[in-house]
């Protein structure tokens, strides 16, 4: 099929690829690169690039603190990146954007400082097997300190969330539910307005692992109805080393500080402290400077280009995949069909294994991420150890897609 009858008219990746220089190479004895992993990181196109080249050649300094022209030059373009962010989310205010390290860093701020503040003993934590370790572990690590217990969502059979068995995990215990609005392995997308509905209605707080979705559809927080949500600036077109955690205004108003250090307070005394009001409370100590104006120029540029314009282009790309795949004998793709799924596909060979797989479609010139993808309880489920995933951006290409299918045949053949 040709790119035309494929891609969203709204979207030409050709010229968008023009965008972004690291695409157009050649590895191993020339063979055009063909990057399917950017569900693990994405690239940034020249505008971010260029974003941070400015930052660095002519505003950076320190933030909020300088009483100079090149302070107070950086501190604007922060704090103007932090309002690009409010948009992009459709948050109401500004002071509901916090940034963070990552999504990591993000959901790790919120178990301690929302966690540690009002989940005890009693409370359950109720959580779905299909996440990134990222939204599991700090969560075990809550309940270790707090004595409360962890519960989960059951899946069904596809990979999908069970919500027809909410009821028997979501009670008036659950104090947080947290989970992924796009799974990073099966590539579920889930109902976050529908789940998020249902847990409050049980007095439950709601936190969205938003790291695989923001990057690739409109995300609207007030419409989703969230408490916390997160993301990653490097899997959106922006750098690695900077994220963001939304809060809605009146729960972070309430929530103490975690992490102590500079700019988060109002006023320090020899033996105790006063916080600063919100966002700054939570923004303990130089933060990103470059990488979160440089996030501000991702978030430009991806509404240029246009969240909806992305989405129907992934879902166009990931229809083609999740046909053209099924030529590969003996694969298994993971997760539910191409209607209910965003663009990334994982899937195993009866044999060789996932590494080696990688490896040889490397020699391809193919990238892809092998491995348990730091979702192992689902890898467990799923009565696997690992698997191999190919993910899709808005530059990628169908044609793209075919290559790794034709690689994947060879790759069969040599290993029956
Ligand atoms: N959550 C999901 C669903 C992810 O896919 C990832 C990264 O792969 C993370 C969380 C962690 O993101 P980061 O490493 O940027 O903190």
């Amino acid at each position: 099929m040709s790119e035309t009858t494929l891609a969203s008219p709204h979207l030409l990746p050709e010229s968008v690829r023009e965008d972004f220089p690291i695409l157009d190479q050649r590895v191993h004895d020339g063979r055009p690169l063909v990057f399917l992993d950017s569900a693990a990181s994405s690239h940034r196109p020249r505008q971010v690039i260029d974003a941070i080249v400015q930052c660095y050649s002519h505003d950076y300094a320190n933030v909020h603190r300088g009483i100079h022209t090149l302070s107070e030059r950086a501190t604007d373009a922060y704090e103007l990146a932090r309002e690009k962010v409010r948009g992009f989310l459709g948050a109401e205010h500004a002071e509901e954007v916090v940034f963070t390290g990552g999504t990591t860093a993000a959901i790790n701020a919120v178990a301690r400082a929302w966690g540690d503040a009002n989940v005890g003993p009693d409370d359950e934590i109720l959580l779905t097997p299909m996440e990134h370790h990222s939204n599991l572990v700090p969560w075990f690590q809550l309940a270790e300190r707090t004595g409360a217990s962890i519960k989960h969502i059951p899946l069904t059979e596809d990979g999908r969330l069970d919500l027809d068995r909410l009821d028997e995990v979501l009670t008036d215990r659950t104090k947080l539910c947290a989970f992924a609005s796009v799974s990073n392995t099966l590539g579920t997308i889930n109902p976050v307005k529908e789940l998020t509905r249902r847990a409050h209605e049980s007095g439950a707080v709601v936190l969205v692992d938003a790291a695989q979705s923001a990057p690739h559809m409109v995300t609207d927080v007030r419409q989703l109805g969230v408490d916390f949500l997160a993301l990653s600036g490097h899997k959106m077109c922006g750098p690695s080393g900077v994220g963001v955690l939304y809060g809605r205004r009146e729960l972070l108003a309430q929530t103490p500080p975690f992490m102590g250090g500079g700019s988060m307070i109002n006023r320090v005394y020899l033996d105790r402290f006063t916080p600063a009001d919100i966002p700054t409370r939570f923004e303990a100590g130089t933060p990103p400077i470059a990488g979160a104006i440089a996030l501000g120029a991702a978030v430009d540029y991806l509404q240029s280009v246009g969240l909806d314009a992305i989405h129907r282009h992934e879902e166009a790309l990931i229809d083609h995949a999740w046909e053209r795949l099924q030529e590969v004998p003996g694969i298994r793709l993971l997760g539910p069909g191409p209607t209910q799924r965003a663009g990334l596909v994982s899937f195993v060979l009866e044999r060789p294994h996932p590494h080696d797989i990688a490896q040889l479609l490397d020699f391809d010139g193919v990238a892809v991420r092998a491995g348990h993808h730091c979702t192992q309880p689902l890898h467990d489920l799923l009565g696997i150890t690992a698997s191999t995933r190919a993910s899709f951006y808005l530059y990628n290409r169908p044609e793209e897609i075919d290559v790794l299918v034709e690689s994947l045949k060879k790759i069969g053949d040599r290993f029956k």
